[in-house]
């Protein structure tokens, strides 16, 4: 080292020792912002510039080893071999640029180590190559020790150096420049310090040779023209910044701009946010420029972050509130270096309005009770948790009495107020922790305890029962209560549902206003229904129907004037089933329109053989009076049997004209049109309005067999039968009394008036075959 140093101190010109490591610095400046400024441009120019720089790297080593070699002062006359010399300045240039092709654009670390080597062993070679053409008037002698301190000493140096070069951290970066410096220093010199010169006379310098006087110009060329290269550097330099700095803000501008939130990193700091992400965490873009992005965002890996996929996460906002995010992540480059760009946007917004879509799918919009979807639901966990912890509860289905009768008499909206109401008073008797929903229609469903289950049905018949007062009119109905208990009753929703519906329909079908809890017995019953549904639809396929007569007479003189027709199932095992037993489940199943027709037919064919003026009654059910084309039917079986609609009568019960008034009304009025007569069946067991009768086109009523039952003794019946006869003739309508079966009940019609009688008395429903028998007989006196 002393040697080094005394070398440095006592055989160099001090002044030019520092041009020389000004020149260093100057040109190591100029070839690396020239090799940058070609790593920013496309592939011609980059090569251009690249090659601009590997010359200007090779001249500096070259330029800074000649103004050390003049500045070395050997005390002898000197001079330099020009071929050597110029060989040695290609050797460098060729040497440092295959060093750098080796380690450009690389991040192995092991390729730039030898990168490094490379260029360490040409400027090795530059170094003893320029020794060996320096010549002196003497001879030279070397020590080898310092020559290999000088290899063993640089080479690692340059080797760090191009390392640290490619390493992303900045200040490692800016190590590499001094660390390639200090090599350079210590190659030069420990191999400067390792010559030894004696002077001899003897010796002298060849004519080719080049004096440092001529040299020194050429070498002062080469500076100069790095130290211009050096400015093109920084000029380049420069513009870059300017460019990057420009993009910048252009960039956040247009971040400004963004509703999401955007922070732009690098390193896992933040380097810029936009307003909307300052906005939502709740402090300025210059609060969180530098703070860690982990620091927002402290569950979320964002390195794992995908590119294209988004990801859920929560914000820390500056008051230490979680935001809900999704998070984006995209890399950037701004200028040379990548950036990471995360979009943050705010989910707060999106989940409110999920939750309130959720509440509203669940929800009931009428009576703001929870929907069916909410019961299926609940009721399923209910069942689950049931299983589990071993809590019985009971599930009630609610139904309204004569809410059809509402909805159609006075109107949907009415309906829809009532439905408000009797919701209102469901969760007015209930715990507000109990559950209730509307399914649908009319029908409710509560869930309470099952020790409290049927004293809350009663409580609801009850409550739900009491007169409501809407827009001033007073609305009656009733309500019935199907209960069924879990455990005992079932144990899964579907279960439960069915049995409490069971329990429903029980109730109903006693008259309604009741509860029913739900007993084996009632499945039992609606298996039975289900196979006389099977075997009803069976049936109608194989026509196993037969259509019986009940002659009707002038009570007066006991003429036949007609018959009605009766329909009976002849069951192959039940024997003669009756209509009461199967007509109601045919009206439910829709089955009745098929067997409605076929009977119409079958009393149209038979009629047609009775003396012409025998007329036949057909009842029509309420469900075939529903049906628009109704009429057309009828009208088509009368001119494919032949028979005068005259001879036709049609009996329709009151309930018939409670469904669609005016479609009733006009299928009435087209079958009277033709001449069909239209007889109100079993009046006085039903509403038995009067205003019934003024607006719809009857010809006849059918005074109820429950009146003629008591009469005469019954005053009640006797009033109501007088009454009836009376009102009949003013509006210009017949009057038949349905059931008589005695001699007494006979006359007493007589005396009333009463134009048509049908009983036991005169004959029980009898078969075609006995009916025409009958028919054929001459007048017949039943006294
Ligand atoms: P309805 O129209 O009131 O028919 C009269 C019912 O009273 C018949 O019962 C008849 O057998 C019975 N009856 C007649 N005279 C007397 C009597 O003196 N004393 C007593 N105790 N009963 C008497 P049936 O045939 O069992 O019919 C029952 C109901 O079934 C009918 O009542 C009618 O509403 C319905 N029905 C019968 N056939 C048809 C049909 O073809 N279509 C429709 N839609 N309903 C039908
Ligand atoms: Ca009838
Ligand atoms: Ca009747």
């Amino acid at each position: 080292m002393e040697t080094i140093y005394n070398c440095l101190r006592d055989a160099h010109d001090q002044d030019l020792l520092l041009i020389a490591a000004a020149v260093c610095v100057t040109g190591v400046y100029a070839s690396i912002s020239l090799a940058r400024h070609a790593g920013r441009l496309d592939e011609k120019g980059r090569r251009f510039w690249l090659m601009v720089a590997i010359v200007a790297a090779g001249s500096t080593a070259w330029a800074t080893h000649m103004i050390g070699l003049l500045a070395f002062q050997p005390g002898m006359q000197s001079g330099f071999d020009p071929y050597l010399t110029i060989l040695s300045l290609l050797l460098t240039v060729m040497g440092i640029g295959a060093a750098l092709t080796v380690s450009i654009g690389t991040r192995n670390r092991g390729r730039r180590a030898s990168s490094g080597i490379l260029l360490g062993l040409s400027i090795a070679l530059l170094h003893y190559l320029g020794q060996y053409a320096y010549l002196v008037t003497g001879t030279i002698s070397w020590d080898h020790q310092l020559v290999a301190l000088s290899l063993v000493g640089s080479l690692p140096l340059f080797s760090a150096a191009i390392v640290l070069s490619g390493e992303r951290p900045a200040w490692l970066r800016q190590l590499a420049a001094p660390i390639l410096v200090a090599a350079i220093a210590l190659l030069h010199f420990s191999g400067m310090a390792a010559i030894r010169f004696a002077y001899d006379p003897r010796i002298g310098l060849p004519d080719t040779v080049l004096s440092p006087e001529m040299i020194a110009p050429i070498v002062a060329g080469v500076s100069v023209t790095l130290l211009i290269l050096a400015f093109l550097g920084l000029r380049f330099t420069l513009a870059a910044r300017a460019q990057a700095a420009k993009d910048r803000t252009r960039l956040k501008q247009l971040a400004d701009l963004a509703v999401e939130g955007l922070a732009i990193c690098q390193d896992g700091a933040i380097d810029a946010v936009n307003n909307s992400l300052a906005k939502l965490v709740g402090c300025s873009q210059q609060m969180l420029k530098g703070q860690a992005i982990a620091s927002l965002l402290p569950d979320t890996q964002l390195d794992s972050l995908s590119e294209e996929k988004e990801l859920d996460g929560e914000l820390v906002a500056s008051d230490g509130s979680r935001v809900p995010v999704r998070l984006l992540r995209r890399t950037v480059k701004i200028g040379k270096s990548e950036h990471v760009v995360i979009a943050i946007r705010d989910q707060r917004e999106r989940l409110r309005a999920e939750h309130k879509m959720r509440i509203l799918a669940h929800t009931d919009s009428l009576t703001g009770l929870s929907n069916r979807l909410q019961f299926t639901q609940t009721l399923s966990s209910r069942c689950e948790t049931a299983e589990m912890t071993g809590e019985q509860f009971a599930l009630l289905l609610l139904d309204l009495d004569r809410f059809k009768f509402v909805n159609d008499t006075f109107g949907h909206s009415m309906g829809d107020e009532l439905l408000k109401r009797v919701a209102q008073r469901v969760r007015a008797c209930s715990k507000a922790s109990t559950f209730v929903a509307r399914l649908g229609g009319d029908e409710f469903a509560v869930v309470v305890d099952a020790a409290n289950a049927e004293t809350a049905a009663e409580n609801f018949t009850d409550l739900l029962s009491r007169p409501y007062l809407i827009d001033g009119t007073v609305i009656d109905i009733a309500a019935s209560v199907g209960i069924a208990l879990c455990p005992d009753h079932g144990n899964d929703l579907s279960t439960l549902s069915r049995n409490a519906d069971l329990a429903l329909y029980a109730a109903k079908s006693t008259g309604g206003s009741v509860h029913r809890l739900f007993d084996r017995s009632m499945s039992e019953r609606a298996h039975a229904r289900r196979q006389l549904e099977l075997d009803l639809r069976r049936a109608l396929v194989r026509e196993e129907f037969d259509v019986y007569y009940q002659p009707q007479v002038d009570p007066s003189d006991g003429s036949f004037q007609g018959a009605e027709a009766l329909v009976r199932w002849i069951h192959a095992e039940r024997g003669i089933v009756s209509p009461a037993d199967f007509i109601p489940l045919a009206e439910e199943t829709g089955l009745i329109s098929q067997l409605g027709e076929w009977v119409l037919r079958a009393a149209c064919e038979e009629a047609k053989a009775w003396p012409s003026h025998l007329t036949v009654a057909v009842n029509l059910s309420p469900v075939q009076l529903r049906d628009q084309a109704l009429a057309g039917r009828v009208m088509q079986i009368l001119q494919e049997t032949g028979l005068p609609p005259t001879r036709l009568e049609l009996e329709i019960t009151e309930t018939a004209l409670l469904q669609d008034e005016t479609m009733t009304y006009n299928t009435l009025h087209a079958l009277r049109a033709i001449g069909i007569r239209i007889s109100m069946d079993d009046f006085g067991t039903g509403y038995s309005s009067l205003s019934y009768l003024r607006r719809f086109p009857f010809n006849k009523i059918k005074i109820d067999q429950s009146f003629v039952r008591h009469v005469p003794e019954d005053r009640e019946s006797v009033a109501i039968i007088q009454a009836v006869t009376s009102l009949a003739s003013k509006l210009n309508m017949t009057v038949t009394v349905e059931g008589v079966e005695t001699p007494e009940q006979r006359a007493f019609t007589v005396n009333e008036g009463c134009n048509q009688i049908q009983g036991y008395l005169i004959s029980r429903p009898i078969n075609a075959a006995s009916i025409r028998k009958i028919f054929q007989e001459p007048l017949r006196s039943v006294a």
